[in-house]
């Protein structure tokens, strides 16, 4: 088997989560909502066991909790747990985790989602949040009320620009619970527990680690004992995870590495031809050599993965020429899958922020956000040239 700490992530992403396949090379799904026993005394006592994966369906399952494991196992983590959608492990942990009269320290530049959950009900639950330039690690510090913050939200590389938080300044704040957001990144690009002071990481694994645009889902990772609350908590929030989503998920983990390194070649190679273009005046990409983070790159990042966003100087009326060019390349909202995806984060995922917070943010209207797929790399080279061709002459 490949769960020897001294394999790669990669070469573990292959067999991790199988403990109730029984031998079966693939996963089992167990669609089953709830389990019978044999005796009154074994009723009794399923009903009163914590993170029970064969009792009732909302308070675990075997196949969802192998999918949990194999995403905890290459997290390094103690445990993990499945949620519904990454909003859903968000969201359960943090109303898990604050109660009201405390506060949350979080980054200005989140998923969008995030945003709302932390202004709109964490506010109307009496917790409030300091949003701070999550680059800046003196604001992080600064923003902690001694005795009041109870979490730090960050979230590295972020949504859409691709800024990283130095984990090492927030792992050494002492005091509030840490929860790293690590979709973008995936666990084979950064290794947030390894970090001593990082208590929590969590993915929305709709994304790279189901990579196939075929299942909503998120993962918390984290230590056992957090797990226990937070899992009291998952199971009264009800945000658990469909048996058939994690099913099709631990069957896309297995080639996580792959996906990921071919995702991160193409990326690296479509950032220099973006930054050869005249009609991009900036390209946000964490491999780029002259990425303002460069060293913070080098030191948090094992491989740069295959999201980047760049500027079209032309706004947004160039943008919808581009994209409407566009061939190969399609116009939707996910990242991580096997399609490469643009799309335009001013009217989609952040137009729910105002024209001041973008700006403030730095979203402006020209911005487009690119999930690399997995297409041979010359074909997106080809498409995304005769898009800026085409786009350039409809003017
Ligand atoms: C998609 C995403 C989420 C939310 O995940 P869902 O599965 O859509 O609920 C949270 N954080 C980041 C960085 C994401 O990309």
């Amino acid at each position: 088997m490949t769960d020897n700490p001294e394999f790669e992530r990669s070469t573990r992403a292959i067999t991790a989560g199988r403990d109730s396949s029984g031998g079966s090379l693939s996963p089992v799904l167990w669609p089953s909502a709830s389990f019978a026993v044999d005796s009154f005394a074994e009723a009794r006592k399923r009903a009163s066991t914590p993170r029970v994966t064969n009792f009732y369906g909302r308070f675990g399952n075997p196949g969802v909790q192998d999918f949990a494991d194999a995403v905890g196992e290459l997290e390094g983590a103690e445990t993990a747990l499945a949620f519904g959608s990454g909003m859903g492990a968000i969201s359960t942990a943090v109303l898990a985790l604050c109660s009201s009269g405390q506060h949350i320290v979080a980054q200005k530049q989140l998923f969008s989602s995030t945003t709302q959950l932390l202004r709109g009900a964490c506010a109307r639950f009496g917790i409030e949040t300091t949003f701070v330039d999550g680059t800046n690690p003196e604001e992080w510090e600064a923003a902690v009320r001694p005795g009041e913050t109870a979490l730090l939200v960050v979230e590295t590389p972020s949504n859409p620009l691709l800024e990283l938080i130095d984990l090492e300044r927030i792992a050494a704040i002492k005091g509030p619970i840490k929860l790293v957001d690590s979709t973008f990144g995936t666990p084979l690009a950064t290794r947030a527990l390894e970090i001593p002071g990082i208590d929590l990481v969590m993915h929305s694994a709709t994304k790279a680690l189901s990579g196939h645009n075929d299942a909503t889902l998120g993962v918390l990772c984290g230590s056992e004992d957090l797990m226990m609350w937070i899992w009291g908590y998952h199971t009264m929030h009800g945000a658990v995870a469909s048996p058939f989503d994690a099913w099709n998920a631990l069957r896309g983990l297995r080639t996580l590495g792959v996906r990921v390194r071919q995702q991160t070649d193409s990326a690296s190679a479509i950032a220099e031809e973006l930054t050869a273009q005249d009609s991009v005046s900036r390209v946000y990409y964490p491999g780029l050599a002259d990425h303002p983070q460069a060293e913070l790159v080098k030191r948090q990042m094992d491989i740069t993965a295959g999201i980047l966003s760049f500027d079209l100087a032309g706004g947004q009326d160039a943008v919808e020429l581009f994209m409407d060019a566009l061939g190969l390349v399609q116009i939707a909202t996910s990242l991580g899958g096997p399609e490469t995806l643009v799309t335009h984060p001013t009217t989609t995922t952040h137009a729910v922020l105002s024209p001041e917070d973008r700006e403030d943010l730095g979203i402006g209207d020209g911005l487009v956000r690119m999930s690399v797929g997995l297409e041979v790399t010359k074909d997106l080279l080809a498409d995304i040239r005769q898009a800026f061709i085409v786009s350039a002459g409809s003017r």
